[in-house]
């Protein structure tokens, strides 16, 4: 290892302290209590892995938390009933559904119906659109937490060549605008684009958004670049790794995150910052 490793558990943890101690000076004020709903529907193990980490360091941060289980079997028409009650309820600030949803429910659609006033996840169109014209907004967190690494290994943001993987409305498509609207110079790629390494290789900045074990080789990455892996892959032999060949990147890299513990810490530390955001808004 010779380029910096990214502590994102560390700076997650930072990030957790500023929120608990805003959070609790907001609680000072009489009938303010930032407070988070979160849908989840089915039995999704993964999911419901995510939820648990969500609701406790919610908690731990001194924001409420919402739960609501629906079954597997749960129906259109139930879902929207939920987020439409969740939009009106005056005590809740956010609003998390946690994605996939079981496959007969129409994810778009439960988008549409989050109030953006509440959207947390910076899913709608109002919360992306907004991104595009350089407003602030919800962010979506892996991205917005993705920012902030940038932020804490001081880089050079400005003029850069950043190259992000991935072209996901979670991920990919908002990451490239936050590193747009930070001047850097950005190209997006996918999987039809022709010649990945070509692009890695010109990258002073890489966000690798795939979801593929390892696919970026350590032998891609631009000696000083700075590296942030998002992906999360489960191995054959139940490891887990990024999109990223960590241990050869790291030989080149200026800075990089592993995985885990690199990005993925950031993205809960990043709800709830988003969720204090709406509870400060919503409270004046
Ligand atoms: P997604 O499946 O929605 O999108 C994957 C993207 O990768 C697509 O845009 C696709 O075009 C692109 N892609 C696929 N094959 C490619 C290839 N060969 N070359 C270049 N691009 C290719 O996934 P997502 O929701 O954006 O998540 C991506 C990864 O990040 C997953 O591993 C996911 O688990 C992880 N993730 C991590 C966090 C976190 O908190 N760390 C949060 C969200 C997602």
């Amino acid at each position: 290892m010779i380029g910096q490793l990214i502590d994102g558990k560390a700076i997650a943890a930072k990030l957790r302290g500023e929120v608990a101690e805003a959070a609790a000076a907001l609680r000072k004020h009489p009938g303010i209590a930032p407070t988070l709903a979160v849908v989840l529907v089915g039995d999704d193990p993964a999911s419901a892995v995510y939820v648990k980490s969500k609701t406790k360091a919610a908690r731990e941060a001194n924001v409420d938390v919402r739960d609501h289980k629906l079954p597997q079997s749960t129906t259109q028409d139930e879902l929207m009933s939920l987020v439409r009650a969740l939009n009106d309820d005056p005590i809740v600030d956010g609003i998390l559904v946690q994605m996939p949803l079981p496959p007969q429910l129409d994810s778009d659609a439960v988008i549409r119906a989050l109030d953006p006033a509440k959207d947390v996840d910076g899913l709608t169109a109002t919360s992306l659109g907004n991104l595009a014209q350089g407003r602030p907004t919800f962010v979506s967190c892996t991205p917005k937490g993705c920012m902030r690494l940038l932020k804490e290994v001081n880089a050079h943001v400005e003029g850069a060549r950043a190259v992000v993987l991935g072209r996901s409305l979670l991920v990919g498509k908002p990451i490239a605008m936050l590193l747009q609207n930070a001047n850097a110079t950005v190209t997006a790629c996918h999987s039809r684009t022709r010649d990945l390494a070509d692009e890695v290789r010109r990258a002073d900045i890489v966000v690798a958004a795939i979801g593929k074990p390892e696919l970026v080789k350590g032998d891609w990455i631009k000696d000083g670049a700075i590296v942030l892996d998002v992906g999360i892959n489960r191995t054959a032999e139940g490891k887990l790794v990024g999109d990223v060949q960590f241990t050869a990147a790291a030989q080149r890299a200026r800075a990089i995150t592993p995985v885990p513990g690199g990005v993925g810490p950031m993205t809960i530390a990043m709800l709830l910052a988003n969720t204090l955001r709406a509870s400060a808004r919503t409270s004046g």
